[in-house]
């Protein structure tokens, strides 16, 4: 399977490259950057730490949707709309971690899942799947008697706050309720806010070194509290999950589809 690897100079295309190269199966088609990245026309194996391929580096999507099968983005948000729409018109598979995408983004990711398979997620580590899973099931089982609070932390270069991770959480607890998280969704707070509203979904967020990803999940009642921890401490969990959605993507029918199908939960 040719997979290309969009954003091949950042901190997750390197090792999402680095992976391709040494998975049974996986051919690295290309890689791309953006215009004027310093890693154009580098080899990008030797990019990679893996030695060199002998494919260099370009800032040329189009022609890696057309020939790859499937095309791994995790870049910025800004760059999702173009991506998706190179992934309709070729018809390649698409997996898409990028966070941070707008309605209007997201509109045209939907959009392009017309005419591609296209995973998504916020979050392709084993362990934050199972905790989606448990917020909701949680949530559903609590009731609005325990406060919902997600606090998150995150390394200082992140550019996204919440964390698209954190925002899924909070859907997750809100389907469990059976409410909307847009209109429960206490994003940030600053000054003399007021008593908390009864039902919300309460965001905090951390910035600082080099943490790969914490969140908790905290159900706050009178006289207890119950709190759902994950925390990654390498960038590789989210690396082998999308190349496990990779695989998998290739043989499905276009569509939007999460982490939590790839892994069938
Ligand atoms: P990073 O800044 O290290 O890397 C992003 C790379 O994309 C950079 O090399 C940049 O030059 C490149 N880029 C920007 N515009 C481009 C374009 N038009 N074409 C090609 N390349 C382009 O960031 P990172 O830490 O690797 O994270 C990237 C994204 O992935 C962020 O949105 C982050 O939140 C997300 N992320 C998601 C998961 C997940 O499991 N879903 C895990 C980690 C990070």
């Amino acid at each position: 399977m040719k997979i290309g690897i969009i954003g091949c100079a950042g901190r997750m295309g390197r090792m999402l490259a680095a992976e391709t190269l040494a998975t049974n199966g996986c051919e690295l088609a290309g890689g791309t950057e953006r215009a004027g990245s310093d890693a154009l026309g580098q080899d990008l194996g030797a990019l990679a730490g893996s030695g060199p391929i002998g494919v260099a580096v370009t800032d040329d999507a189009a022609a890696l949707f057309e020939s790859a099968d499937v095309i791994i983005d995790f870049t910025v948000a800004s760059t999702a709309r173009g991506h998706a729409e190179l992934a309709a018109r070729y018809g390649t598979a698409l997996v898409l971690g990028t966070t941070g995408l707008d309605d209007m983004t997201q509109g045209a990711v939907q959009q392009a899942s017309e005419s591609a398979a296209i995973v998504q997620a916020a979050n392709f580590s084993l362990g934050v799947n199972l905790l989606l899973g448990l917020s909701e099931q949680v949530a559903g089982i609590l009731g609005d008697d325990y406060d919902i609070e997600i606090v998150e932390m995150h390394h200082r270069h992140k550019v996204d706050a919440p964390s698209g991770t954190a925002l899924a959480l909070g859907q997750a607890a809100a389907k469990g309720r059976g409410v909307d998280l847009d209109q429960v969704a206490e994003r940030v707070r600053d000054g003399h806010t007021g008593a908390r509203t009864r039902g919300d979904i309460g965001f905090a967020t951390l910035r600082g070194g080099d943490v790969v990803g914490d969140h908790s999940v905290i159900f706050a009642a009178d006289g207890e509290r119950i709190e759902l921890v994950h925390k990654a401490t390498s960038r590789a969990v989210f690396v082998k999950g999308a190349i496990r959605a990779a695989m998998w993507s290739a043989s499905q029918p276009p569509g939007l589809y999460s982490m939590r199908d790839v892994l069938g939960l």
